[in-house]
């Protein structure tokens, strides 16, 4: 069961229920198969239909800062060091996966506060769960929504990292694209280490429901929820791969290499298994570890 919208999108990546989650208003990921709905086109376009501008996309401003298109009703200005981080995480992306770069743009919608969001929200995505930021996909489009707050580096980042991996790989598994988010939504220079995910993991671990299972998520699909152990899991995953040695770091970028060439790829847990006697207990030893850093 999943929300859709319209008739003719679907939800392609969620964060969990809201409030189940420790954010407040965690963002969330959707992927648009063929187009957005008429009134969304519409309100891109500026389109005089609309009842009002606070019901509309923000239009009143466009910064253009290759790849970002930054949409805006009020001034941001063009070197924020917002968007020269995200400049450089796609380079960050690019690099540490051994991605090419992508001249596909990406839109990003920026609403000048939570109230102007949600408004905009309930009245075109009404069954949309309440999310802080949305990253949207159409054949043509690359599109993120988020709002101006106290978090909206953290959701840019996510969000956008979603759109980097997505224009250039093919049927990236949810588990992946999601781990991948939640560890570059960190800051840069943080080496991937999103503290909130830890904690989750960390939690489990002292609860003694912490049973890691790989393929349990690459067997999640793409219109499934993931809740929030799952989000904090698949980042685990990605910090182990990127972070456990030069072997995982090469077996996640053959990963992706193959994606991109074939749009299907062996799946991660059965090169992990060739590569590691016990990944779980890798995994295992590799947060335990990093475990020591939240102290
Ligand atoms: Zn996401």
């Amino acid at each position: 069961m999943f929300p859709r919208l319209g008739k003719f999108a679907t939800i392609r990546t969620v964060r969990g229920p809201a409030g189940a989650r420790r954010r407040q208003q965690p963002s969330e990921c959707v992927s648009l198969r063929f187009m957005l709905s008429i009134i969304l086109l519409l309100t891109a376009l500026g389109c005089s239909a609309l009842p009002t501008r606070t019901l509309s996309l923000p239009s009143r401003y466009t910064l253009v800062r290759e790849p970002l298109v930054v949409y805006s009703d009020f001034p941001v200005e063009a070197h924020h060091r917002l968007l020269d981080e995200l400049i450089a995480r796609r380079g960050d992306i690019g690099r540490i996966l051994d991605l090419p770069y992508s001249n596909e743009r990406i839109h990003v919608y920026l609403f000048e506060n939570t109230d102007r969001f949600q408004r905009f929200m309930r009245r075109y995505h009404p069954d949309l769960p309440d999310r802080r930021a949305f990253f949207l996909e159409t054949d043509t489009r690359l599109m993120v929504y988020a709002q101006w707050g106290d978090r909206v580096a953290e959701d840019l980042r996510h969000e956008v990292t979603h759109a980097c991996l997505h224009a250039v790989v093919p049927n990236l598994p949810l588990w992946l694209d999601e781990g991948l988010a939640e560890y570059f939504e960190v800051p840069r220079g943080y080496a991937g280490l999103n503290r909130e995910n830890l904690g989750i993991v960390v939690g489990q671990m002292e609860r003694g429901t912490w049973n890691p299972d790989l393929k349990r998520l690459e067997r999640i699909g793409p219109n499934d929820e993931m809740n929030h152990e799952e989000y904090a899991e698949s980042w685990a995953w990605v910090h182990f791969l990127l972070h456990g040695g030069t072997e995982g770091a090469e077996l996640l970028r053959g990963y992706l290499a193959d994606l991109r060439a074939h749009a299907a790829a062996e799946p991660v847990s059965q090169r992990l298994e060739r590569l590691v006697a016990s990944p779980n207990q890798a995994l295992d030893h590799h947060v335990r570890r990093l475990a020591t850093t939240l102290n």
